[in-house]
């Protein structure tokens, strides 16, 4: 008899939008885990992540009109596990998505496209020629570093100037931030 797995299970309901229904009958023996899995919290952490996600990616694409991307199920379920498991900070300057708030709170901080940029970070591919479903080539930036860094400055220059941005955030905020 095949087993369903946490994970499966959240495969096949959030990303497949299988119905409960269907996913008890099939797997009767583990109504119990199955249960417990629908109400845990792994299971909204997912969902809000996929919704969240999902719209992130169509608002990045559609802004980069050359790449035609099909975002599958697949692609849409790896893309948020490794999105939850990415580090919330800029991978160039180093700034804590936590941050981000705070910068902006700052007297003299001009962002005229808050809240739409700047308030969360930014998935970005270190190298910019390479499509988003390629993952092992996305990385979370701010919007600044982002934006900075374009189609003109590899991920290693990239990473120079973010030693600067990242020692003038330290500068406003009073803080410093972990290199790495
Ligand atoms: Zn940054």
């Amino acid at each position: 008899m095949i087993m369903l797995t946490e994970n499966e299970f959240y495969k096949k309901k959030i990303f497949y939008s299988e119905s409960i229904i269907k996913i008890r009958k099939e797997f009767k023996n583990q109504k119990k885990d199955i249960d417990l899995w629908y109400r845990s919290d792994r299971y909204i952490e997912l969902q809000e992540t996929k919704s969240k996600f999902n719209s992130k990616l169509k608002q990045q694409l559609k802004e980069i009109e050359e790449i035609e991307i099909d975002i599958t199920n697949d692609l849409l379920y790896e893309l948020t596990l490794w999105y939850l498991s990415a580090p919330k900070v800029c991978r160039y300057c180093k700034l804590p998505e936590s941050e981000l708030i705070n910068l902006h709170e700052q007297p003299g901080h001009i962002n005229k496209r808050w809240p739409k940029r700047g308030k969360e970070l930014e998935i970005d591919r270190m190298q910019s020629d390479l499509p988003y479903n390629n993952i092992e080539n996305l990385t979370l930036a701010c919007y600044w570093c982002n934006n900075g860094k374009t189609d003109t400055f590899t991920f290693d220059e990239a990473i120079e100037i973010g030693k600067s941005i990242q020692s003038i955030w330290e500068k406003r905020l009073n803080k410093k931030f972990e290199d790495g």
